[in-house]
């Protein structure tokens, strides 16, 4: 078996453990010099000095993504504003993107951990990379990028869509392993048909695939169509970006860097730990990031935790494909929109009226979001040219709020059929894939 860190990765859990340890301490420390951990500690009473073993660091409050967002733009900082050399984002709850900031340490660790994960799938210096995700404030663009580079591949910068110019990179350049979404590569196994190819015959070997959940089925899908290895991918910006975990061979879970992260599984009701084996959120806390480290950070997503040694020798433990999510975040194209960021747009809008509902449906493998919007009386009455104007107005705002573009449909008062009880604004009717 070759690895790409084989010291790190197949490491004894007895040295794990030590090591992390030790960097939980020395991250828990950075935290609590910045102005939100600061205050927070000293609100719930605790007095980080007192923590030197994991026992003691299982007690500590949680983080959550409202945290990130109250600490906007930069109250989580650890470093000062010159060491800092990159960002990214990721949207927040209420319109407010969440920042992470990263030093040069942060990304060489990051950089690493994505070029073991790929090594790991099969992935050797002479492989091609198409990175059809988007690049920008993403992070699964840049992210990639750099460890696909570090492992000496030829990375291709494709960024996502233009199904064409993609297929013609693949054939000219001789492209072995792409990075894409599940939902675009359903549909893109379609549009290579429609443009008379098979996609057999584009010479792929591995498919990496994440930033929105998936099934088993649709993985084989994929395997089936294009003649490929489908790794999983799972990451959040939060905690770098993808390769947080990655699938080995053995396809058993995906590792998690324990070196990179603390894990821990909570039962999202009671916040206590999960038996072991059981389904529960899970908890990260940063242990080897400088800029920005994150302390027990509830990534609402819900999975399960596979500790014995994988066949493939390395001690990481694997958690299970994403079971699902404990909060309403929806992922439309791979893009975390949040029900509260499209009331927020809408309610700052003044002809639109009390209710709205989001529908979510699928075109061929495409997602495609309606937003029906009720406009008060007297405004739906008016006259056409001013309804057309008040409709591209919704729309550009949700677009440049979402960075995706719903349609927008007017609707008049009493349409959308009101709540009893909690509202359910969003019908999903995109069913699983
Ligand atoms: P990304 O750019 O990777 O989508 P975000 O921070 O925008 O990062 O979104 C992270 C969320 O995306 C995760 O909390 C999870 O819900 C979802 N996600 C990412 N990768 C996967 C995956 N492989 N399987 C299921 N869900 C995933
Ligand atoms: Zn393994």
């Amino acid at each position: 078996m070759e690895y790409f860190q084989k010291d790190i990765e197949t490491i004894s859990r007895d040295k794990l453990l030590a090591l992390q340890e030790t960097r939980l301490i020395t991250s828990l420390k950075a935290a609590a010099n910045t102005p939100f951990y600061a205050k927070k500690y000293a609100d719930s009473g605790v007095s980080t000095g007192d923590i030197t073993t994991i026992d003691a660091f299982r007690k500590l409050p949680f983080t959550t993504k409202d945290d990130l967002r109250l600490s906007y733009p930069n109250g989580m900082c650890a470093i000062p504003d010159e060491d800092i050399v990159r960002m990214h984002a990721s949207s927040g709850t209420t319109g407010k993107p969440t920042v992470i900031f990263h030093s040069a340490h942060d990304i060489d660790v990051w950089t690493d951990l994505v070029a073991r994960s790929l090594f790991m799938a099969g992935m050797r210096k002479r492989d091609v990379f198409q990175n059809m995700m988007t690049y920008g404030l993403f992070t699964g663009g840049l992210g990639l990028h750099y460890g696909a580079e570090r492992l000496g591949m030829m990375v291709i910068p494709a960024s996502s869509g233009n199904t064409k110019r993609q297929i013609d990179l693949m054939t000219d350049f001789h492209t072995t392993a792409m990075h894409i979404t599940p939902s675009y590569a359903l549909h893109f196994a379609e549009e290579v048909v429609a443009h008379g190819f098979d996609p057999k015959d584009l010479g792929l070997k591995f498919a990496v695939m994440g930033a929105e959940p998936y099934s088993l089925a649709t993985a084989k899908k994929i395997e089936a169509a294009f003649g490929v290895q489908v790794f999983n991918c799972y990451g959040l910006s939060e905690m770098n970006g993808p390769a947080v975990a990655f699938e080995c061979p053995v396809k058993n879970g995906m590792h998690i860097w324990e070196d990179s992260y603390f894990v821990e599984i909570i039962n999202p009701e009671t916040l206590k730990p999960a038996n072991p084996g059981e389904k529960g959120e899970l908890v990260l806390t940063t242990i080897n990031r400088t800029a920005m480290p994150i302390i027990r950070y509830r990534t609402k997503d819900l999975t399960m935790l596979y500790e014995e040694t994988c066949a493939c020798g390395r001690t990481h433990k694997r958690i299970e494909r994403i079971l699902g999510r404990t909060d309403d975040m929806l992922i439309i194209s791979g893009v975390n929109v949040f029900p509260s960021q499209i009331e927020h747009v809408l309610m700052e809008i003044p002809e639109v009226g009390n209710n709205y509902q989001i529908v979510l449906t699928r075109e061929g493998h495409l997602d495609k979001m309606l937003v029906k919007v009720e406009l008060y009386e007297k405004i739906f009455k008016g006259d056409l040219s001013q309804l057309h104007t008040i409709q591209k107005k919704i729309e550009h705002e949700l677009k440049s709020a979402l960075l995706i573009s719903p349609r927008v449909k007017l609707t008049e008062p009493g349409e959308i059929p009101p709540s009893t009880g909690k509202a359910k604004r969003v019908d999903d009717q995109r069913g699983s894939f």
